[in-house]
Formats: C-alpha cells, sequence, structure tokens
C-alpha cells in the first residue's frame, strides 16, 4: 500500500451498540445510506462478542446499558489487544463535562449527544474511519520499511557474485571475534587463499567462465567451514580469507588442507596451469593469541606472508608462519 492512495470506506463494517432498538434503527439507516455495512448489538456483553467475531472497523456505543454499561464495555474492549485499535464513539445523552472526561478516559476516540443528527453521525463516523485507515496505511509502511533496512544490511554485506561475506563485513566480524579472543586469552586463525594462475584460466577461458569457477571455490570454501563462529569471505578477485576463533594452528592447518583438497576435487580443468590439470588454491595460515600490542592487522599480514610462501613453494599447497 502506498501512503497517498485513496481508501475506500464504503463497504466498512459499523457495530452500533444499544439497548433500544429505535436507537439502533435511526443510526442504522444513516450509516446505511452512507454505504456502510451495519450490525448491531443490545448490551456490552453481546457488543464484545460480535467485535471479537466480526472485526468492525468502528463501534458506536451507547453508555446507559443494563448490566454492562458504555464505559465498562469500552474499557474491555481497549484492554484486548485484539480490539485496542478499533476507534469507539459514544452515542450518550450524558453530555456533562465529567460524562465527557470519562468517555475519554474509557478509550473513546469521540462522542455524538442523543437525540443523534444525520449531518453529525455522517461526519464523525467518517472522520474516524479516515484517521483509522490511515494509521493502517502508516503501520505497513514502517513495517515496509523496517523489511527494506534489513534487505540493505543483508545487501551491505555481501560479495555480490559469489553471496559470500564481503570484505567489510569480514573486518567487522573480525573486530568482534579478536576483542573476544584478546578477553578469553584464546588461539585465533586467519586462512587466506588465492586461485592458481588464474589470470590464465581467464584468458584461456574467459572472464564469465571465470566467475563461474570463482562462484565453485567460494560455494566449497563455505561449506567447508562447519564452526559456527568461523566466517569465509571474498578478500578481493580471486582471494579468500577465513576467520577460526578459538582455532589452533593445528586445527586451522588441518581445516585449510581440507580445503585445498576439496577445491582440486572440483576437477574443474585448467589447461594453462603450472601446477595440476586443474583449478588448484594456495593457502596461507597464521594463528595468534591476540596481545594489547598485536593487531589483528599483523595477523592478516602473517597469512598473507604464507600464502605468498605457498605460492613459492609451488602453489596448490598450505603453508604456516609460526606465531
Ligand atoms: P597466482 O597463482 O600467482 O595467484 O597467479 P594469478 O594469475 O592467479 O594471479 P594474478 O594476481 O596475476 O591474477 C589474478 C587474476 O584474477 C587477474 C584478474 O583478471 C582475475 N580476477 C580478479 N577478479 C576477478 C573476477 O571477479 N572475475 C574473474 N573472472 N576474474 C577475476
Ligand atoms: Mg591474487
Ligand atoms: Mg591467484
Amino acid at each position: 500500500m502506498v501512503a497517498n492512495q485513496t481508501v475506500s470506506l464504503s463497504d466498512s463494517k459499523i457495530l452500533v451498540v444499544d439497548d433500544t432498538p429505535a436507537n439502533i434503527d435511526i443510526l442504522a439507516s444513516i450509516l446505511e445510506a452512507d454505504g456502510y455495512a451495519v450490525s448491531f448489538a443490545t448490551s456490552g456483553e453481546k457488543a464484545i462478542q460480535l467485535t471479537l467475531l466480526g472485526k468492525p472497523a468502528l463501534i458506536l456505543l451507547d453508555v446507559m446499558m443494563p448490566g454492562m454499561n458504555g464505559f465498562e464495555t469500552c474499557r474491555q474492549l481497549k484492554a484486548n489487544p485484539e480490539t485496542a485499535d478499533i476507534p469507539v464513539i459514544f452515542v450518550t445523552a450524558k453530555t456533562q463535562a465529567k460524562d465527557i472526561a470519562t468517555a475519554f478516559e474509557a478509550g473513546g476516540v469521540d462522542y455524538i449527544s442523543k437525540p443523534v443528527r444525520q449531518e453529525e453521525v455522517s461526519a464523525r463516523v467518517r472522520t474516524h474511519l479516515e484517521l483509522r485507515a490511515l494509521i493502517h496505511q502508516r503501520d505497513e509502511l514502517i513495517s515496509q520499511l523496517k523489511g527494506h533496512n534489513e534487505e540493505i544490511r543483508l545487501i551491505a554485506r555481501q560479495d555480490p557474485l559469489t553471496k559470500l561475506a564481503n570484505r567489510r563485513y569480514f573486518s567487522e566480524v573480525l573486530d568482534k571475534e579478536w576483542a573476544n579472543a584478546l578477553r578469553d586469552a584464546s588461539k585465533i586463525s586467519i586462512i587466506m587463499f588465492d586461485i592458481d594462475f588464474f589470470k590464465f584460466y581467464n584468458d584461456l577461458y574467459g572472464h564469465q567462465e571465470g566467475d563461474r569457477c570463482i562462484e565453485k571455490v567460494a560455494r566449497t570454501l563455505e561449506s567447508s567451514i562447519k564452526n559456527k563462529s568461523s566466517l569465509v569471505a571474498r578478500y578481493g578477485g580471486e582471494e579468500f580469507i577465513a576467520i577460526l576463533p578459538s582455532t589452533d594452528e593445528a586445527n586451522a592447518i588441518l581445516v585449510a588442507k581440507e580445503m585445498c583438497g576439496y577445491v582440486e576435487a572440483l576437477q574443474i580443468l585448467h589447461g594453462e596451469s603450472a601446477v595440476a590439470k586443474v583449478v588448484t588454491i594456495s593457502v596461507g595460515v597464521a594463528t595468534c593469541i591476540p596481545t594489547q600490542d598485536y593487531v589483528s592487522d599483523s595477523l592478516i599480514k602473517s597469512a598473507d606472508n604464507a600464502l605468498y610462501q605457498a605460492k613459492k613453494a609451488g602453489r596448490n599447497q598450505v603453508y604456516i608462519v609460526p606465531d
């Protein structure tokens, strides 16, 4: 629904409550002439039952009735979240200041004095139906906006090609995990991955096929990470990075080697690789226990150095920089 959409009020359901049938007849004829669907109740108790069943758009409520009076009926409607937002207009002969105050305190939005006049009933009913429709539109827009904000928040964290976390979100997660590890004096590992001879792959198979290869490698890396607090992100072009909180060197190497094997097992043909017939990755691992004067950038740098060494040592392998 959009804000400036006109609202059709003509088929709104209105509940008229009065213990005197003649009063109901008068109000019903005015409202039906205005195009509303009218139902009625002759007591407060019945009015509450009907409201719960039929959810009218508005209630016209008599004050003096045997049994539960109009004020009490209104209070009960307002106390129930299912009926609380239905506007109640009192129709009353009691128009002294203290009666009017009680009507508003009970939760009424307005009052019409008896004997009723057609123009006044039409105008007040229409005003409150319009108000209610506007409030609903506003609530609808607010919930749409909340939904869009959530979508935007997710998109801002994501790399569009691989749907992995992007570098920015990776930094956010790293900052949080770094703070946790510093507090707990626990180990934290970083793994960096880079596809081998990927420029040649692009040159041979084309950029689109290159994109598909990056996506497949991304999916494989993502599914190799089992720990919920770990995260794989696309770090840039054909480079990926993973953070493994509470993970020591030995386990980080295990994960890295597994990933190396899984990528090779994808069997994506690479006719220009000097190390294999298929696409492979080189992997650098670094682990540390954070301290006040060791920043997370240094650990990333170590992992990057390890990756460089893995390349130098022949690619398609894992290298670690000891801490
Ligand atoms: P090395 O084994 O030393 O890593 O060699 P390499 O060729 O993989 O490394 P280099 O850094 O020389 O080349 C990376 C290539 O990755 C170059 C670039 O065109 C390609 N690339 C980067 N981002 C993308 C992308 O989003 N899609 C595709 N298709 N190619 C990309
Ligand atoms: Mg690279
Ligand atoms: Mg590369």
